[in-house]
């Protein structure tokens, strides 16, 4: 079968390598669509601070069942599928709590752990996550980051009847905010600095927009929440400035999620977080049942991915996909390499 390296930053090769073959509870799948992501592409130019080279890419996948190993027996030949891409010990103390997402000694394939950038590829049974049938297979590759936005909302307390602001219209902000309107959100605003998302924010229905380029986020907030303002500020796109203006805008008693990464450490102004009684929570990866809520509201359309799905490139030029990437810049969502 065909496997893409990157040997270093900045190239893949591609190799013929044996195809893997199922052991006992293991799975073996033959791998469609990979959606390339923000770590990819800092992974592609060398900045990302936990991966070390050689390494074969890929996390963000959909698939076909091909064959099943022994004592493998609710995943049959030819079933639509995904996986999710942690290795975990199950020992450390977040693992015996069930927060295996943050693993002592977690590692993620694509990243510490081989990716699926191949034809085929073989994982363990318990980290499959089956897909309805009526599913494209580009629907599959959108799960995990789908899976992102279903874990980091799960951690933002109840949203029922909730006026939320998401800072950063990317893929992960856009089905951040998707999935707080799942969870019972009175009103989502979104703000960006790029027309485009904000654009593909409104297909798939989100409440109000704001480019915080022509518009102050305040001036959005009254705009769109009166005095009411908002109750949680969801920070995405990993900026300073963005955190700082979520801090000082939420309402008191409110709540800042922080999803993004800071590529440096923000300032902010506690004394804030301090006086208004503000919550602060975070957000690592995902868990297995947020892949499955993530299945789940995509299937029932209360997730919408297709606006998101931007262009499509071959196995063979995986590394065009990330040129296109550096040349549009936020002109684009998601881009998916198509395998078989
Ligand atoms: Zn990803
Ligand atoms: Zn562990």
């Amino acid at each position: 079968m065909r496997q893409a390296i990157m040997p270093k930053p900045g190239i893949i090769e591609f190799q013929q390598v044996a195809d893997p073959s199922p052991k006992a509870g293991q799975v073996q799948i033959r791998v469609q669509r990979i959606g390339v992501c923000g770590s990819d592409i800092h992974v592609y130019y060398g900045k990302h601070p936990f991966v070390s080279y050689p390494l074969i890419q890929g996390h963000e996948f959909s698939g076909v069942v091909e064959a099943v190993g022994h004592g493998v027996d609710n995943i049959k030949i030819a079933d639509k599928v995904t996986a999710t891409p942690q290795e975990v010990c199950g020992q450390c103390p977040p693992c015996r709590r069930g927060q295996y997402n943050a693993c002592e000694v977690l590692k993620v394939r694509g990243f510490q752990a081989p990716g699926c950038a191949q034809d085929l590829f073989v994982t363990e049974a318990d980290k499959i996550v089956k897909l309805p049938d009526n599913f494209i297979p580009e629907q599959g590759a959108f799960v995990e980051p789908v899976a992102v936005a279903v874990h980091s909302t799960g951690q933002a307390g109840d949203l029922t009847g909730k006026n939320v602001v998401v800072s950063g219209a990317g893929t992960i902000g856009n089905f951040v905010a998707q999935a707080c309107k799942s969870r019972g959100a009175k009103k989502v605003l979104i703000t960006d600095i790029s027309d485009y998302r904000l654009e593909i924010a409104k297909q798939v229905g989100i409440d109000a927009v704001c480019n915080v380029k022509n518009q102050s986020l305040e001036d959005a907030v009254k705009q769109e929440f009166g005095d009411d303002g908002f109750d949680v500020g969801v920070e995405v796109a990993g900026v300073e400035a963005s955190l700082k203006s979520l801090v000082t805008g939420v309402g008191k008693g409110g709540t800042v999620l922080i999803v993004g990464v800071y590529e440096e450490m923000p300032k902010v102004d506690m004394s804030v977080v301090c006086e208004h009684e503000l919550t602060v929570k975070g957000s690592m990866m995902y868990r297995h049942d947020d892949w499955v809520q993530a299945v789940e509201w995509m299937a029932s359309g209360q997730v919408k991915t297709a606006p998101l799905d931007s262009k499509h490139f071959s196995f063979e030029d995986y590394l065009l996909a990330y040129k296109f990437i550096e040349d549009e810049g936020d002109k684009v969502m998601k881009v998916m390499i198509d395998l078989n």
